[in-house]
């Protein structure tokens, strides 16, 4: 080697970055993990600030008026300080335990969070029956405030909602109640599914395995599998098909009962509010996925061929179809992610980089760590953590995308006032939806492997099918459940009944006659859930808001970036179709965007079928 050549390979070799972390930085945000001074000290304090706001309460002028006032607002203030770090604390928490599940002192931590956050939400409900109280007139010049008005809407909201409940003290009755007699059925459903177990026999020998278990051989490519799945799932529900019909009515009189008492008229107006959407924007959108059904026939036909089956059943939802042999390094994944959405947005990729560099990624596969995937943001540093343990699959590099998304949505945020933050369920997924879209359509244009091809655009069609099909037959059932259940308990046949009907009404004749699952009712614990009423349909929103979103900046170029993170901003402080109006110009209760959501999101079957015949 002469010594230029040594010289070069040194060079190169100082040139070369150094590899990526695998493991997050937490330490930063409160060094020596639960059981260090730091974050010891940040509980101590939010409990006495809690205890401060219960006191301020009670010393709160109840009427607002101009010399009430400025002590109204020093209490708003508090509040959303408290409320900010409730999310902080149970972030570090949360991450500390996702890290090592066997962290006792974190699970403690967690524990004590949890506790202070009933405390300060029995303060919060005090305040806001004292905002309903308020007259219209004082209300609105409050909230005009130069402190309060860049939280006008989530403050506005929050009274709103008080307006139209029931009495302070009826309303913490009922809470109170709930926590045995509503929540309770949700525990022991949940309960219920958790201890069922079915026998399986594979390559000659049989094991007891769980129903969590059993759900991954509906992504098994041999159809013998899949069908034998479906058969012991549905004996495993057929012997409890009675207690879950119990678990679903009870809860559902205890809701319909508490709505008739607050006087609202349709289950679904919770939910909406929730969301911060009408209902004229949920009609425009099933109406939109509806019209493209015919579409996605012609998907299941080519997949239906791929696969050699004559009907399509529901568990062959999630079979398989193609490849790929790619594998992906931590900094490939992280060079391809920063490559793709830098093409879209400069600043999303400055963020990135931040956010690879101050090592905000925990993607190590370890024992000791939780599953899963999330991201999750620390209000006071605004900083975000994302949590996976990363494989080198492609799969594995979407959800570093995906992460990615959320931590930027809350960077757009980082300056907004705590209460302004807060986005509903609708948005969540936006920017996490959009990273997914702008990374399947690079790894499409950069696979010359047809096998990988297939598997991909299978990914994005199956997607579509799920959330224009799978998700549409839950919110029909929920309305006809609801509707029925207002006149008395189900059977758990008439159920089974209710459940075909809505199959039926949202396949049409994709799914064979006999390929339907009438006990999916029973099988799906997200019915059973009793904190979020009807939590199925905002999925599909915020997945077709985002293709859309993304068909926009497809047409847009790089210069929507700049919008489009404007836009992100105002997920906490507007309605859905605010948002939708002011930064892209649509109008969400017309099917117009939607349709182009709908066409965004199957772009590629088309190709898929192509490459199906061939
Ligand atoms: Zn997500």
């Amino acid at each position: 080697m002469t010594n230029a050549e040594a010289t070069a390979d040194f060079e190169s070799k100082k040139a070369e970055p150094k590899s990526v972390s695998l493991t997050w930085d937490l330490d930063s945000l409160f060094p020596g993990g639960a059981g260090g001074a730091s974050f010891s000290a940040f509980r101590r304090e939010l409990k006495s600030m809690i205890e401060q706001a219960d006191t301020q309460l009670n010393k709160l002028p109840k009427t607002l008026n101009g010399d009430s006032a400025a002590t109204w607002e020093e209490f708003v203030l508090l509040v959303q300080g408290i409320a900010a770090r409730l999310e902080q604390g149970g972030a570090f928490a949360g991450c500390l335990i996702s890290a090592s599940v066997s962290d006792a002192l974190a699970g403690q931590a967690h524990g004590e969070i949890n506790d202070l956050r009933g405390l300060f939400l029995k303060s919060m409900t005090g305040f806001e029956a004292l905002t309903a109280d308020a007259s219209d007139a004082e209300w609105n010049s409050f909230v005009e405030r130069p402190a309060l008005k860049p939280v006008a809407f989530p403050l506005n909201e929050m009274r709103k909602e008080a307006q139209i409940k029931m009495s302070p003290e009826l309303e913490a009755l009922t809470e109170e109640l709930a926590v045995n007699g509503y929540h309770a059925w949700d525990h022991l459903y949940t309960k219920m599914a958790g201890e069922l177990t079915v026998q399986w026999e594979e390559n000659g020998e049989t094991s007891e395995i769980s129903l969590g278990q059993l759900a991954t051989k509906f992504n098994n490519a041999d159809r013998e599998i899949r069908a034998k799945a479906f058969a012991k799932l549905t004996e495993a529900w057929k012997s409890r098909e009675s207690l879950a019909a119990m678990a679903l009515n009870n809860q559902a009189g205890f809701r319909l009962t508490l709505y008739e008492r607050r006087g609202w008229k349709s289950p679904t107006d919770e939910p909406l509010r929730m969301n911060r959407m009408t209902r004229a924007t949920v009609d425009a959108m099933w109406s939109a996925v509806n019209e493209c059904k015919p579409k996605l026939a012609q998907y299941l036909d080519a997949k239906k061929k791929l696969l050699g089956i004559d009907g399509f059943r529901w568990y062959d939802e999630s079979a398989p179809i193609g490849s790929s042999s790619a594998e992906f390094s931590w900094d490939e994944a992280w060079d391809f992610v920063i490559k793709n959405v830098g093409d879209f947005s400069p600043d999303m990729k400055t963020f990135c980089e931040m956010a690879r560099d101050k090592r905000w990624v925990e993607g190590e596969d370890r024992p000791d760590k939780a599953g899963g995937g999330f991201c999750t943001s620390f209000p006071l540093n605004k900083e975000s953590r994302i949590f996976m343990t990363f494989g080198n699959t492609y799969g594995d590099l979407s959800t570093l995308a995906h992460e990615l998304g959320h931590a930027y949505h809350s960077h757009v945020l980082k300056d907004r006032d705590f209460f302004a933050t807060q986005y509903p369920m609708n948005l969540a997924e936006t920017a996490s939806t959009f990273n997914e879209l702008l990374i399947i359509d690079a790894a499409l244009k950069q696979s010359s492997d047809k096998q990988e091809k297939l598997m991909l655009l299978d990914q994005k069609m199956q997607s579509a099918l799920t959330f224009f099909c799978n998700i549409q037959t839950r919110f029909i059932f929920d309305e006809t459940f609801y509707a029925a259940r207002a006149k008395g308990a189900l059977t758990s046949q008439e159920l089974g009944e209710l459940m075909t009907n809505a199959q039926r009404k949202a396949y049409g004749d994709l799914l064979a006659d006999d390929g339907l699952h009438p006990l999916f009712w029973a099988a799906k614990l997200h019915f059973f859930f009793t904190d979020v009423p009807f939590y199925n349909f905002p999925y599909t929103f915020g997945f077709l808001f985002a293709t859309g979103v993304y068909a926009h900046a497809q047409k847009q170029g790089s210069s929507f970036a700049q919008s489009y993170s404007a836009m992100l901003a105002d997920t906490g402080s507007m309605m859905a179709e605010e948002v939708a109006q002011k930064h892209l110009g649509v109008d969400l209760t017309k099917v117009d965007f939607w349709r182009s959501a709908v066409n965004g999101a199957l772009e590629g079957l088309d190709e898929f079928v192509e490459l199906a015949k061939g």
